[in-house]
């Protein structure tokens, strides 16, 4: 299927079917630009399992959203994002964008069929995936809420996280960030760093020192997560000496990094040193191309949040309305 089969370029093309992307789905439609969303397609790339709805589809329960009093679960608040788009009248197509050519207007994108179609605006809402140990037992407790998650300002209040004792997996600014902020949970937090010197910022690695809940396990890195329907400990490797052992535990988190979605865009916007989006003013959602907006954790190292990700898509679709008006394109 071609959308732009009367050759009239489209006016909004948001790609990524994560919060940032339906809210910008949402109001664009509203404003009348008849948006067009590429949603990832159901596919296994490695050892990851991809499914259109980003991030919140890994989640079970979802309790800092706001208008949820209850919580909702991750796949039902995806589910609920993209029918109150269609209401609207967004399309969606589910495929990916593969390649983009920035150079000329109206922009050109191809996706995985390689079916290329013209827009004036782009909305790039991709996502940043975390990154995950890739031992045994990890992603079967973590997709199952059996206690290991990667976002612990996410997850952290949950009950079954309550006087703990928790593990956080990392040594830069999430890890320590994660650990000092899940202290107002659990009993204890083990901090499990590979090495012998944390990367985090001078400041928060005093802050995390002085709390008497977090102890740093230095040189140590989870060779196996244990336990069947919820973790009860894991296994350490000490990277030094190479000596196994157990640590006992309510729940792990990891806080390793992420990686944004931006492969098919190197060359064509502004990257930082990570993949992510610079933005090309500090609290706007626009690129380093004139046309190009972004919004959510592709743009965002910091809060990585669905309400703030839903909000930057609410900015980035007032900002390419704003734009097609100005450019005189109805
Ligand atoms: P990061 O700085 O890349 O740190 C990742 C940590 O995970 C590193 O300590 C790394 O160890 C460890 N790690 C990576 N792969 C591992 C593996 N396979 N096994 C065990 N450990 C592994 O990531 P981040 O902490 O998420 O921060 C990302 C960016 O966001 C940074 O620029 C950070 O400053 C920023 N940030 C800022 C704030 C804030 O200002 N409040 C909060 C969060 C994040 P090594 O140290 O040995 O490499």
């Amino acid at each position: 299927m071609i959308f732009s089969e009367s050759n009239v370029p489209e006016k909004v093309v948001i790609i990524g079917s994560g919060p940032a992307g339906y809210t910008a789905a949402i109001y664009a439609a509203r404003a009348n630009l008849n948006p067009i969303l590429y949603a990832d397609e159901p596919r296994q790339d490695g050892a990851a399992n991809i499914i259109p709805g980003g991030q919140l589809m890994f989640t079970t329960e979802v309790e800092n959203y706001p208008g949820f009093p209850d919580g909702v679960l991750g796949p039902e608040m995806m589910q609920r994002f993209e029918a109150q788009a269609r209401r609207f009248g967004m399309r969606v197509m589910p495929r990916m964008i593969t390649r983009v050519d920035f150079s000329r207007r109206p922009f050109r994108l191809w996706d995985s069929d390689d079916q290329q179609i013209e827009t004036h605006t782009v909305i790039v809402a991709t996502g940043a995936t975390a990154d995950w140990l890739g031992i045994p037992g990890e992603q079967r407790l973590a997709a199952s809420g059996g206690g290991v998650s990667a976002c612990a300002v996410c997850d952290g209040a949950l009950p079954m996280f309550r006087n703990q004792v928790l593990g956080v997996v990392g040594g830069g600014d999430s890890a320590v960030e994660e650990s000092t902020y899940l202290t107002k949970f659990a009993r204890k937090v083990c901090l499990i760093h590979r090495r012998d010197k944390l990367r985090a910022s001078k400041v928060m690695q005093e802050r995390a020192f002085k709390n008497e809940k977090i102890e740093v396990l230095w040189n140590k890195i989870p060779v196996e997560v244990l336990g069947e329907s919820k973790i009860t400990g894991v296994r350490l490797r000490d990277t030094v000496s190479q000596q196994l052992s157990t640590l006992e535990l309510g729940g792990l988190f990891m806080a390793i990094g992420h990686t944004p979605a931006t492969k098919f865009l190197a060359g064509h916007l502004d990257l930082d040193d990570k993949g992510y989006i610079r933005l090309k003013e500090p609290d706007r959602t626009s690129t380093s191309v004139d046309g190009v907006f972004c919004a959510g954790d592709v743009a965002d190292h910091v809060y990585r949040q669905a309400v703030t990700a839903a909000g930057m898509g609410c900015k980035a679709a007032i900002d390419a309305e704003r734009w097609l008006t100005e450019h005189g394109i109805e």
